[in-house]
């Protein structure tokens, strides 16, 4: 296990990302990164070892400014602990960032027709299909190149995805995963469990698989696999 950890909203991104993996440590892990976008850039700290390595790293959060983020710790199944395979990990345009949960099983095929469409590989990992998937179906619509990639994928996995062309929204897909949604007051949170949630809110949605959400700081929209909107209640 491990975990991930996704904010919008109108507070400073780092820290929150920080203290939601402090608080997933529990779960075990070998490394741990977050991503975040303000001012129109995507920022990336990732590190293998404890967390505090990362806390020391970013000054507490203070080097990543920005309103909306994604964090990770991993516990490594394909590929060795070390920072380059320490997620997030972005794609070649420099403009998307993923953090996974779980396991790909068709990472090979796809990296090879990957690989033969041009992408670049950086880690050993079975996620960085994911981010390339995501952008070669990228044509403007953040969300629909989403969908397209988590399509393409067999296996399980718990998604985090930021983009720097969409500044208010952070993705979050789940299959065979676990993802929980916290519903806050200008601002909205995803993460694998409840307890990084709690000091924050204790509205929450539980996401199920084949589901995506879309969350900007005063929206949390929930699609089917099939890209149509569903509504959910939150509870406490
Ligand atoms: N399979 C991915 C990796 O090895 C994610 C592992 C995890 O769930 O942390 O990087």
């Amino acid at each position: 296990m491990c975990g991930i950890v996704g904010y919008v909203g109108q507070q400073e991104a780092a820290p929150i990302l920080l203290d939601g993996l402090r608080r997933l440590e529990y779960r075990g892990y070998d490394s741990a990164g977050i991503a975040v976008c303000g001012d129109g850039q995507l920022r990336v700290k990732k590190s293998r070892g404890r967390l505090q390595v990362l806390s020391d790293l970013t000054h507490d959060g203070a080097d990543l400014p920005g309103h909306l983020g994604i964090g990770h710790t991993r516990w490594a199944t394909h590929g060795e602990p070390n920072d380059i395979n320490a997620h997030p990990h972005v794609s070649q345009s420099g403009r998307i960032a993923v953090v996974h949960n779980g396991i790909i099983e068709n990472y090979m095929e796809l990296r090879e027709e990957l690989l033969r469409k041009g992408y670049r590989f950086e880690s050993e990992t079975d996620t960085e299909v994911i981010v390339h998937l995501i952008e070669m179906y990228y044509a403007g619509d953040f969300r629909k190149a989403v969908m397209k990639a988590s399509s393409r994928l067999v296996g399980s996995y718990a998604l985090g995805i930021v983009c720097t062309d969409a500044p208010d929204t952070v993705l979050a897909v789940r299959e065979a995963s676990p993802l929980i949604l916290g519903v806050g007051i200008g601002e909205n949170f995803f993460a694998s469990d409840v307890t990084a949630l709690v000091a924050h809110t204790r509205n929450v949605i539980y996401l199920e698989d084949g589901e995506l959400a879309e969350l900007t700081p005063d929206s949390i929209q929930v699609y089917d696999c099939s890209g149509h909107p569903i509504t959910k209640k939150a509870s406490r």
